[in-house]
């Protein structure tokens, strides 16, 4: 594809920096900078190379600079790019990009150099996504899935089972165009192996994305419980740090308190919640009210209870009470090291714990990790982190599975040949195969300016 217009943005943060990069992209890159550059006559010097010289127009020198230059197509949108490294002052930036305009260059739009090298096929929808991804990445983990999705994941393997998909949906296409006559070009069981095989793929990835929006996001981890039970003394434990109020007074920590803790290279969105229970005061009653709505964001719900004041019934109906939102719920109990060892084998499943003396942690933290399958994350198996590949890739599976059965119970090529529509249809989005204005404006408008 060919664009007519040469894009500039700046590629570092605005603000100021030891150095600033400005990026260019197009056919006539090189040849707008090479009119305001000194000494060098860049038109003329090999790909791949850089160049120290100044920047000057109508006797006004403006900086001196690093040019690097890629020529088409080796670059990362294939077109020529030229990358101006300034010195990091955003007074010198924005004049140096304003003379890159009134040389010809626009500036570009979100994500427009991305766009481009999608659109000149340097790499699939996915991957672009996946650039985002890794910038965004705040994890040891989150980073990993990103590049790994970024060197192309899933997508190759998907579309190489796309390609064949379309070659059996074509046949029985044709199948169809013969009418009455009742041809089978397409031979059912060798589609029913390769359906099979395709679901064999996507199944493990739909299933990948509970943990691999994990990853991405961060698990939200809710700690619940009546006033006392620990919790607030619990989140400092895990944190290092005494950031929640911890008192006597039941009913103290008032509001909702939220912490990132990094355990295992996932992130875990600590959120401490005022005490599950009625209350009268009208502060209080906010935070109560705050801790329903939290818990129904919750991927994981911590529920503690205080040995010294809960029994084993009233533990169990608590426990019961958050188990209906069908979120996992890890059970706590706290202060053990008031109770004796008989009073606590009551309490069954419970995971006993001292927060104030900091034992029984690593039990929690465990529990923890197994919640979010930790067992995939460490395998570095592909994750499914982008939400919108997760339900393309759950519309596929369904209608997969629907083509199957349609095969089983032997119904007619035009109800098959519109399932397999729709799966590769789905399947062509992920990778950009198929796509549209709307969509690509909708990805890359999300990614900043100069990426
Ligand atoms: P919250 O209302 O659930 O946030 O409870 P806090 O964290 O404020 O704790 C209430 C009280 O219980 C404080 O006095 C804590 O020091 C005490 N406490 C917390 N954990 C333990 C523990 O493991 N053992 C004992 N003995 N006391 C604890």
């Amino acid at each position: 594809m060919n664009f007519s217009d040469t894009i500039v943005a700046l590629a570092t943060p605005a603000g100021v920096g030891a150095i600033g990069v400005i990026r260019l992209s197009g056919d006539r890159a090189i040849e707008i900078v090479n009119k305001v550059f000194q000494p060098k006559d860049l038109s003329i010097q090999a790909s791949h190379t850089i160049h120290y010289g100044r920047i000057e127009s109508s006797g006004r020198v403006y900086d001196e600079v690093v040019a690097s230059l890629y020529i088409a197509p080796r670059s990362y949108t294939k077109e020529n790019v030229v990358e101006i490294s300034c010195h990091g002052s955003p007074f010198i930036q924005e004049s140096i990009l304003q003379l890159f305009v009134e040389q010809g260059a626009r500036f570009a739009r979100p994500g427009e150099f991305t766009q481009r090298a999608f659109l000149n096929g340097a790499f699939d929808l996915a991957q672009a996504e996946a650039v985002a991804d890794v910038i965004a990445a705040d994890s040891a983990a989150a980073q990993n899935a990103a590049l790994h999705q970024l060197r192309g994941g899933f997508s190759k393997e998907l579309a190489a089972l796309r390609e064949e998909l379309i070659h059996f949906a074509s046949l029985i296409e044709l199948e169809l165009d013969f009418g009455e006559e009742d041809v089978e070009f397409a031979d059912r069981q060798d589609l029913e192996d390769l359906v099979n095989q395709l679901l064999a793929n996507i199944r493990p990835l739909v299933a990948s994305f509970r943990t691999g929006n994990a990853v991405k996001n961060g698990v939200a981890t809710v700690i619940v419980g009546k006033p006392n039970a620990g919790k607030s003394t619990l989140l400092n434990a895990l944190l290092n740090e005494d950031r929640a109020i911890v008192s006597d007074i039941a009913g103290t920590t008032r509001d909702s308190l939220e912490d990132e803790w990094t355990l295992g290279g996932i992130k875990f969105r600590l959120v401490d919640t005022a005490g599950l229970r009625e209350t009268t005061d009208v502060i209080e009653a906010l935070g109560v009210e705050r801790t329903q709505a939290w818990v129904k964001k919750a991927q994981v719900v911590i529920y503690m209870a205080d040995a010294t004041s809960e029994t084993p019934v009233g533990f169990a109906a608590g426990v019961e009470a958050l188990g209906q939102l069908d979120i996992p719920v890890i059970k706590l109990l706290n202060k053990v090291d008031q109770i004796s060892s008989t009073e606590l084998a009551a309490f069954e499943d419970a995971i006993p714990i001292s927060a104030k003396n900091r034992s029984g942690l690593n039990d929690l933290e465990t529990a923890l990790l197994n919640v979010v399958g930790l067992d995939q994350v460490s395998t570095s198996g592909t994750l499914v982190t982008n939400l919108r590949h997760y339900q393309q890739l759950l519309q596929t599976q369904e209608t997969l599975e629907g083509v199957l059965v349609a095969l089983k119970t032997g119904l007619t090529g035009d109800l098959i040949a519109q399932d397999l529509r729709y799966a590769l249809h789905h399947l062509g989005e992920i990778t950009g195969q198929i796509s549209n204005d709307d969509l690509l404006k909708n990805i890359f408008g999300k990614f900043c300016i100069g990426k």
